[in-house]
């Protein structure tokens, strides 16, 4: 679709503008074909080529010498063909991290630019913020945390995913106020004005913030998940029972935007969220992930009991062949990025969210049918 749209409004790529390479590093990503774009530039053509084959600087600096001196006009080095930044304004963050602020001005206008003839003025742009921590290495803590934004109610915007700013650090973020705080400026200048466009103003609010549950603790600065008071939608007591925290009661009252700002929970919170400063109904925004709730958090728990549980649950062997007998017929219906699940998986509980929401998907058959 995003492939379609690229040509449907034929752009010209500009090569001074960073942004040209998400462009295209995306357009070129999703051809179907092997071919790089004809639509491009020269210049255009090169960065797709080094983006999607990943060709090493030593090698685009020799190609890019043999067409020079053959008389095309490239540039002669390949840091000028890819317009890699010179300068990055990188900042300390506690004793060991590192974080740098790109910002929405930079990332996201560029591309509104370019899709300018797309966009409805009417309406107010959606964001769909998500932070988490990805570790980068096994062998050490390294790791980053990425504040990513996307456009959620623009069609055109899709497949794109802007990175905001970046922490890398040993740890998690030493303090949630210091790790935000550029973010959260940016953030508010962007919805109390918008960016000017053509004389027009864009507006843009906040869709969702998705997190998994210790991020999300973390960005609330409140108890984690397991804390007694670690509901992120009710303010009840959880109570320990066999080796877990659990929330019985069904009538609690839920948290609401004010509740949270006036901390009337106290034992709830740790201190100020960032996101107080932001014109939202913290809750409403601060939404519950679908993936780690309900695929490898409830679901995850079912196959578990199905297949270690007790003998009164548990699927007997016949049962866990019969399924993967049937996941194998169904192969044909199930789009391919999809895993198949295969008894193996039941049986060594080695289990990916994908399968599992393969097994959502099947069950969800199996309750239609
Ligand atoms: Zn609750």
């Amino acid at each position: 679709m995003y492939d379609e749209e690229v040509q449907y409004h034929n752009l010209n790529l500009s090569s001074n503008d960073n942004h040209s390479q998400l462009l295209n590093l995306t357009a070129t990503n999703n051809l179907s074909n092997e071919e790089l774009p004809n639509n491009l530039g020269l210049k255009n053509k090169l960065q797709s080529w080094v983006l999607k084959y990943k060709v090493s600087h030593n090698s685009v600096n020799c190609i890019l010498n043999i067409m020079k001196s053959e008389g095309l006009n490239v540039p002669q080095d390949v840091r000028t063909l890819m317009q890699t930044s010179k300068s990055h304004e990188i900042s300390s963050m506690g004793s060991e991290g590192t974080y740098i602020h790109f910002g929405f001005e930079k990332m996201i206008l560029p591309v509104l630019n370019k899709f300018v003839n797309a966009i409805d003025f009417t309406i107010t742009l959606k964001l769909g913020i998500n932070i988490d921590g990805l570790p980068l290495a096994k062998s050490s803590k390294s790791q980053v945390w990425p504040i990513l934004v996307s456009i959620i109610n623009c069609k055109i915007f899709n497949n794109l995913v802007f990175p905001i700013g970046i922490y890398h650090g040993m740890k998690k973020p030493p303090c949630i106020q210091q790790y935000l705080h550029e973010f959260i400026i940016d953030l508010k200048s962007l919805l109390d004005n918008g960016f000017e466009i053509n004389g027009n103003i864009l507006r843009f609010e906040i869709g969702h913030m998705t997190n998994d549950a210790p991020a999300k603790s973390f960005i609330l600065n409140v108890k984690d998940h397991n804390a007694y008071f670690g509901c992120t939608t009710c303010a009840q007591e959880g109570s320990y029972k066999e080796r877990r925290v659990v929330f019985l009661e069904i009538n609690s009252p839920v948290r609401t935007n004010e509740s949270f700002r006036n901390k009337v929970n106290e034992e709830y919170h740790k201190g100020d969220s960032p996101l107080e400063l932001l014109p939202i109904n913290i809750i409403d925004v601060v939404c519950l992930d679908y993936m780690h709730n309900v695929c490898i958090g409830v679901t995850k728990r079912l196959v578990e009991f199905w297949v270690k549980g007790k003998k009164n649950v548990r699927l007997n062997e016949t049962s866990r062949e019969q399924i993967s007998t049937d996941l194998i017929n169904l192969r044909v219906y199930v789009p391919s990025t999809f895993l198949m699940l295969h008894t193996h998986y039941l049986n060594t509980l080695d289990l990916h969210c994908r399968e599992i929401m393969h097994l959502c998907f099947k069950r969800c058959a199996y309750t239609v049918s």
